[in-house]
């Protein structure tokens, strides 16, 4: 059986359903034999519900000019420079 701390580094991945088959049925294994990762996982589940339930908040324009900056730069092809 993995170990408590070896569900705890998986857990983003098996809940986001990125995790391999194997490793998956090794965390419900751990799920169902440990109270406390039982108990971390349900909390983390449901953190994760309630954030997707509250409205996006808009972004600051300071932080979207520097985004979309960062961004122009990206998709600049190589060897491109500013003149
Ligand atoms: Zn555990």
């Amino acid at each position: 059986m993995i170990t408590c701390r070896q569900l705890v580094e998986c857990l983003c991945d098996y809940v986001d359903g990125e995790l391999p088959c194997d490793r998956c049925d090794e965390v419900r294994a751990h799920l169902c034999e440990c109270p406390s990762c039982h108990a971390h996982h349900a909390t983390y589940v449901l953190v994760i519900r309630l954030t997707q339930l509250l409205p996006a908040a808009p972004m600051p324009p300071h932080l979207s000019a520097r985004l979309q900056a960062a961004l122009s730069r990206e998709q600049r092809p190589p060897g491109e420079h500013i003149v």
